[in-house]
């Protein structure tokens, strides 16, 4: 089978602001794909990612999968001008134990605030002049920390 389609960016050079880190979960990409463009406030918004397995935050602080996310996002940087990282968790994130983990989905969206914030702040560490955008996940909502 052969599939034909066009891609946007032929042409048009490597430059890409933003680096989205998030969890591999099928469930949540397509919601959050669809409304980056409103949650960054731009039109065209096109984003970088690394993909890598165990949640956003969670493959920021376990330092295993920071490597693997640093390396990454130094690739972003040098040859597509990333300077806008995105940090996206997930309600019901197996890499945190699922929702079946928390009281009620408002302690489980604490949790993922602070695991957010923590995420941040490792990654301040190494990289000083970097927007650092937190993005929490719902089943039906998509809210910037
Ligand atoms: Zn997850």
């Amino acid at each position: 089978m052969e599939i034909s389609y066009n891609n946007e960016f032929k042409g048009k050079g490597h430059h890409c602001a933003t680096f989205l880190i998030r969890c591999m979960d099928f469930r949540f990409h397509k919601a959050l794909e669809e409304n980056m463009e409103q949650i960054l406030g731009e039109s065209s918004c096109a984003f970088d990612s690394p993909g890598v397995g165990g949640g956003g935050s969670k493959s920021i602080i376990d330092e295993e999968s920071r490597r693997v996310v640093f390396s990454a996002l130094n690739i972003a940087m040098e040859k597509h001008g990333v300077n806008r990282v995105v940090i996206a968790d997930h309600i019901d994130c197996g890499a945190y134990g699922g929702s079946g983990k928390f009281a009620n989905e408002d302690e489980e969206e604490k949790f993922h605030v602070e695991k957010l914030k923590e995420a941040k702040r490792v990654l301040e560490v190494d990289y000083k002049n970097l927007e650092i955008v937190l993005i929490y996940q719902s089943w039906n909502s998509i809210k910037t920390i």
